[in-house]
């Protein structure tokens, strides 16, 4: 077994070895590890699985809206109602709001083609849910590591993938092993299933060493900020799911926002902002919070309490930007390959889909006595399946909305999309590409005026780091920095100048100033304590000079209900 990086002045780790290894205890993974024993009891053969998950728990890192379509649930647990899962908001109202800077328009919901209307399906937590997934999966026998990262991927001699190491764990912010050291233990399996969400750090590498994704567009992304509020009773519609474009957006930049009213007087609202802005000056974080004062909004949250903070990258590529989903040895999952339908803002169905079919590819495999090799039949159910449909039919909907603007672009994807779902076998026959990656899309800062966004109020409107405060993102303060530049000059010498360094104001989490001495001279912090795992930087740095790798497992934010 070879390594990516041996390093031979450590001491050697310990290793254990599965059938299947699962990165990411989100729906994609644990759906595989659920249908993996599943299969495994049906067909009465062992089938050993560990999920690794880089949160404190199951569900803390996870983030989503979340209005879910229950087809991929219904599949992998036709009894979930009966087992208690936290489903409980059905959808009973649909509104979708253009918003102007002081009026609105409600669209009629007649000419919305029928994938839009969430008739039967149910808002939630996607972290709840994740928990409840993740007690279902060690009820059947799967091992599920919570707090530990997989840091590193293994490769056994013909370059096959082998299986993930676990990061160290008391390292020191220089990179020394302190008194609690405790070396990462390796865990070897026949095929290792990569379900680590948008942008993981690990995917990241495997698509760029198996040239994943050169025969596809390149991934598009959004980052999506979410609040989790209790309102006052007369404010809660419970089953109301409302979306909005337009302001305080400008036409050319791409996004949306969604509030959705659950549970005991809950609203999830969330903004989603397409990160192929050109804007260097745009902060997602501001605009959000602008967002919530518009007199469309403000009224629901007056009276009410804010519970919860967080934010996440959102994959928004679709169909042409799928990369192939397998290599010698495992399989990308979920929102680790880009399965999100944008105009739905949906892709926890097709994680929990996706994981099913991945597990039933590689359990057939399994039993035909093959290991380490490619997962053929799950790319195929992919793209040919359900999946496949129900991201082909709205394939031109992103490059519509990011070449014409909002207000043409989604008019015109949406005649599209209808005609995409009229003749679904046919289609238009032809796919738009995307063009540029989101950091390409950067625009320089002498084209562009400083934005001028309003003082938070305390109430309705918060900074940064008192929101992160309401992410309960802890992390070991004494370990490397866990946000890598490759050259440390370019913040300052490059970006600064020519972007006036934008990731001051799209990271959400403040974790990046550029803060200046006695002299005037400025310098480049990096406050990597804040970091609340969204990706955004890892995207968006013009420069492509930030690397996010996990820091010490457990670390990050500790979401309870988002
Ligand atoms: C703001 C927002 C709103 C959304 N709204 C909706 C919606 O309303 N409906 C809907 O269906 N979908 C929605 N989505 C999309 C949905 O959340 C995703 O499609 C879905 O979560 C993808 O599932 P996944 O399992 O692939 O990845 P994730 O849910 O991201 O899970 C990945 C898991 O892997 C873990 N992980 C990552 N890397 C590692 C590592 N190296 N080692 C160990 N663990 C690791 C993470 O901590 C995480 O728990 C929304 C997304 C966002 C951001
Ligand atoms: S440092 Fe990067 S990953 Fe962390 S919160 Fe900021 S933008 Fe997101």
């Amino acid at each position: 077994m070879t390594m990516e990086a041996p390093d031979t002045t450590l001491p050697p780790r310990e290793a254990m070895e599965f059938d299947v290894v699962i990165v990411g205890a989100g729906p994609a993974g644990l759906a595989a590890a659920i249908r993996l024993k599943q299969d495994s009891a049906k067909a009465g053969r062992e089938v050993s699985v560990v999920v690794v998950e880089k949160g404190s728990e199951v569900g803390a890192h996870i983030l989503s809206g979340a209005v879910i379509d229950p087809i991929g649930l219904n599949r992998l647990i036709p009894d979930w109602k009966a087992r208690g899962a936290p489903v409980d908001t059905p959808v009973v109202e649909d509104e979708f709001l253009v918003l102007g800077p002081s009026g609105d328009i409600r669209l009629p919901n007649w000419p919305m083609p029928p994938l839009m209307k969430n008739h039967g399906n149910y808002i939630v937590s996607l972290g709840a849910l994740c928990k409840w997934l993740g007690e279902q999966a060690a009820e059947l026998g799967v091992e599920i590591y919570p707090g530990f990262a997989a840091t590193e991927v293994l490769y056994d001699e013909a370059g096959a993938v082998a299986g993930v190491a676990t990061g160290d764990m008391g390292v020191g912010r220089d990179g020394l092993p302190k008194d609690n050291f405790t070396r990462g233990m390796e865990l070897r399996a026949k095929y290792t299933l990569i379900a680590e969400g948008a942008r993981g750090s690990l995917s990241k590498q495997l698509i760029k060493k198996f040239g994943l994704a050169r025969n596809h567009e390149p991934q598009k992304f959004g980052i999506g900020l979410k609040e989790l509020w209790q309102v006052a009773p007369g404010k809660h519609r419970r089953g109301l799911v409302r979306h909005t474009f337009g302001w305080p957006l400008d036409n050319r930049t791409g996004g949306g926002s969604f509030l959705y009213h659950y549970g005991d007087n809950l609203v999830a609202v969330g903004f989603v902002v397409h990160l192929n802005y050109a804007n260097p000056y745009l902060s997602p974080f501001e605009e959000f919070q602008r967002f919530k004062t518009h007199p469309a909004i403000r009224d629901t949250f007056e009276g009410g309490k804010r519970l919860e903070y967080g934010a996440r990258a959102i994959t928004e590529g679709g169909w042409q930007s799928l990369p192939d989903l397998v290599f010698p040895g495992g399989a990308l999952l979920g929102c680790a390959a880009g399965m999100i339908n944008l105009p739905r803002i949906k892709g926890s169905h097709n994680a929990i889909l996706s994981g099913i079919a991945a597990a039933d590819a590689a359990f057939e495999a399994l039993g035909a006595g093959r290991a380490h090799d490619k997962l053929d039949a799950y790319e195929q159910a992919v793209r040919e399946g359900e999946i496949g449909r129900d991201l082909k039919r709205v394939r031109n909907m992103k490059p519509y909305w990011s070449r014409l603007g909002t207000r043409l672009g989604v008019a015109i994807g949406g005649i599209d999309l209808w005609l995409n779902t009229i003749i679904p076998a046919i289609g238009l026959g032809y796919t738009l590409r995307h063009g540029k990656t989101d950091a390409e899309a950067t625009g320089r800062a002498s084209d562009y005026k400083p934005i001028e966004y309003p003082k938070p109020d305390g109430k309705l409107t918060f900074d940064r780091l008192t929101s992160v405060s309401f992410s309960a993102t802890n992390h070991e303060e004494d370990q490397p920095v866990h946000l890598r530049l490759t050259d440390p000059k370019v913040p300052i010498e490059i970006n600064l100048p020519l972007y006036a360094e934008p990731a001051q104001r799209y990271c959400p989490a403040a974790v990046y100033e550029v803060v200046r001495n006695d002299k005037g001279e400025p310098k480049f912090q990096i406050n990597a304590q804040n970091c609340v795992h969204c990706k955004t930087c890892d995207i968006k740095d013009p420069s492509q000079n930030i690397t996010w790798v996990c820091p010490e497992g457990g670390g990050g934010p500790n979401y309870s209900g988002m």
